[in-house]
């Protein structure tokens, strides 16, 4: 079983030295396919930091490779996947799981992958689809199916926050730089890049810049809520962006705008699912005592995202009401919270 809750105190691993062992670390190991028995080797994150942040739905960014994209492995002869533990020695898969896995309907490995690829070819996306489908056919809990769909979304997430270089969008970026606030050795950079949002915002409200910078400062807006998953407002953005577009984006940055919008439409389908799962779980009081409040606060976020409010409120205050929240969790409860009573009941 995933451990649940994560001790957000532990997330904040204090300033970055700048040396390169700073940055979070890829390597190689042997596994056994528990399906077919092929022995192959996969690509793991053997070092990791949460330096890039961490996201209010518990989503913690590396700097360097990031360690979401690498929890999945995948035998590459019948496509069995899942995290190392389903790979464990110990692991013994029930004969009709076994046969699914390997007759029929077998599961489809992206063209061109097969026994002889290398691990490292076969995207994030593509190995949590397949974890997912056999977590499905060896029934594994609503629990454990929310987090595959939880870290899914992350690595969504993270795919869909880029836009392809663009002289004025970097010179935007850079000038909104005056308004970083001052990253402390224990500050959550997500705090940090959410104030420079703020402060972006603030910025346009008073009218401050041209027509000409204007389109760029709120795509660089645009860029830094995308990245922490802050969706209805970036997709907003975007989406006003794309409308109003006189010739002002480059064919490459009209692009990366549909991409982007993209993205968020396939974070969100995992979102729901992992809201789904672990609404069903907690409800049916199926996730372990000292995970509940945790999963109670997770749950709320989800809701939240996704902008189902009435919902996220009632998960918060569930959560809040559970004398074993930590506290960590809980201030975090109390502000996503007040986020919803911003925007709900709409006006
Ligand atoms: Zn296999």
């Amino acid at each position: 079983m995933i451990a649940l809750y994560l001790c957000i105190a532990a997330l904040f691993a204090g300033p970055a030295p700048d040396r390169e062992d700073a940055l979070s670390m890829l390597g190689r190991t042997q596994l056994d396919c528990p399906a077919c028995r092929k022995a192959f080797t996969t690509v793991v994150c053997v070092r990791s930091n949460t330096r890039g942040g961490v996201d209010r739905d518990l989503f913690a960014r590396s700097l360097g490779a990031q360690p979401e994209f690498y929890r999945i492995s995948t035998c590459p002869r019948c496509g069995y996947s899942g995290y190392l533990a389903d790979f464990d020695p110990s692991v013994t898969l029930p004969p009709d799981v076994t046969d699914q896995i390997l007759r029929s309907p077998r599961l489809t490995l992206p063209p061109g992958f097969g026994p002889d690829s290398d691990p490292g070819e076969l995207d994030a996306s593509a190995r949590y689809a397949l974890a997912l489908t056999c977590y499905q056919w060896r029934h594994k809990s609503d629990e454990a199916i929310a987090w595959l769909h939880l870290r899914f979304s992350w690595v969504e997430r993270e795919k869909g926050s880029h836009l392809p270089p663009d002289s004025r969008l970097k010179r935007a970026l850079a000038y909104i730089e005056r308004w970083r606030p001052p990253l402390g050795p224990t500050d959550n950079q997500l705090d940090v890049e959410m104030k420079l949002a703020t402060r972006t915002s603030e910025a346009l409200l008073t009218g401050r810049f041209t027509r000409y910078q204007r389109p760029y400062i709120e795509l660089a807006l645009a860029l830094i809520l995308r990245r922490h998953g802050e969706n209805a407002q970036a997709g907003s953005i975007l989406r006003r962006l794309q409308q109003a577009d006189a010739g002002f984006f480059s064919d490459d940055l009209r692009t990366g705008m549909a991409t982007m919008l993209e993205s968020m439409v396939r974070e969100r389908e995992h979102q729901q699912r992992a809201a789904d799962c672990f609404e069903r779980a907690l409800l049916a009081d199926l996730v372990p005592a000292g995970n509940r409040p945790s999963a109670m606060y997770l749950l709320g976020e989800l809701f939240r995202r996704l902008g189902r409010e009435a919902e996220a409120l009632e998960w918060f205050d569930r959560a809040l009401k559970e004398a074993t929240l930590p506290a960590d969790l809980r201030a975090w409860t109390e502000q996503q919270r007040s986020l919803c009573l911003g925007s709900w009941p709409q006006k």
